[in-house]
């Protein structure tokens, strides 16, 4: 039986709308719009399409969006002097820093220094605390954008096996703990793994957030899983994920496609922890 395949673009598209209706009710009703401010050093030519992208999609919402571009030479104390005046600024409810910095940077104590009520990306440490406690937090984009997907598809969480290989802080650790959060018992696997395929192989629901082409092949899937491509990789130019997607669509039960699944989620997903953080915003 071929898998079902879970459409991202056309998930991300119907969250996307909603977002632009709670934007425009919160303007409304409240008078506040949200707003997220993108920093970006340096002049990296992937980064500035990412965050042309990002600002584009806040302004389809109906958002507020702010683009600071500081010199490649910019110093630690001056980055984080402005994030400063951005956890200042009323007009800013989510300060998000383009990932990769320049290498003399710090990225773990800049991405500290933003106020954590106003980390759309999930990634400072308290709002990373409060994921791994299970409480109510900012969750990072990606793999709140795979549960949205897994939920859509109506893919049973509660006591499946969940196997996530990768370990990463921004995808593979914050998946798995949302994975556990949900009743999932989970394995995380990763680069120094034995024998791979004997776990992933129990997967229930597969989540791939390697970086490698094609790495996850038909023989690593139990029949009817939840197969969840996160990577993203170029193979002669074209986009494609970690997944051997021909062969395992045969096996699977659900597969994401790349370009088109989890991808388009997690643009939305950043404008969703941006509606929240302005929503939160109000009851301080
Ligand atoms: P990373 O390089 O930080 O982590 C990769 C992980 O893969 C590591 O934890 C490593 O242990 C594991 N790994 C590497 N080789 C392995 C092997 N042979 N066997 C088992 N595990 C292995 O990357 P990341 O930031 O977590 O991103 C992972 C992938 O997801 C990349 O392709 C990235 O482009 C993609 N990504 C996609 C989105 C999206 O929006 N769809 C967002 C973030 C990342």
């Amino acid at each position: 039986m071929a898998a079902r395949i879970i459409d991202g673009k056309a998930a991300a598209l119907a969250l996307r709308e909603r977002i632009a209706e709670r934007v425009s009710e919160l303007k409304n009703t409240k008078g506040i719009t949200p707003g997220l401010a993108v920093v970006l050093v340096g002049e990296d030519p992937a980064s500035q399409i990412y965050v042309r992208n990002k600002g584009i999609a806040c302004q389809k919402a109906g958002m507020h969006s702010e683009t600071i571009i500081l010199p490649a030479e910019t110093t630690q104390d001056e980055l984080e002097e402005r994030i400063r005046e951005l956890n200042e600024d009323p007009e800013i409810h989510g300060v998000l820093i383009q990932l990769p910095l320049p290498r003399h940077l710090n990225e773990e104590k800049a991405l500290a220094v933003i106020s954590p009520e106003k980390d759309v990306d999930g990634f400072h440490p308290v709002n990373a605390g409060r994921l791994l406690a299970g409480q109510n937090t900012v969750s990072p984009c990606t793999p709140k954008g795979v549960m949205h997907l897994l939920d859509i598809a109506g893919v049973e969480l509660e006591g499946k096996e969940a196997v996530v290989i990768g370990r990463s802080n921004i995808v593979g650790k914050p998946m798995a703990l949302m994975l556990l959060q949900r009743n999932c018992t989970v394995t995380i696997c990763h680069s120094r793994t034995a024998d791979l395929r004997s776990h992933t192989r129990r997967a229930d629901i597969l989540i791939s957030a390697i970086g490698k082409p094609g790495f996850v092949t038909a023989d690593m899937v139990k029949t009817g899983a939840a197969v969840i491509d996160v990577g993203i990789n170029r193979v002669d130019g074209k986009v494609c994920g970690d997944v051997d997607y021909a062969a395992v669509q045969e096996i699977a039960g659900w597969l994401t496609p790349v370009p088109g699944g989890v991808g388009p989620m997690t643009i939305a997903m950043l404008l969703m922890n941006t509606l929240e953080a302005a929503e939160r915003s109000l009851n301080e």
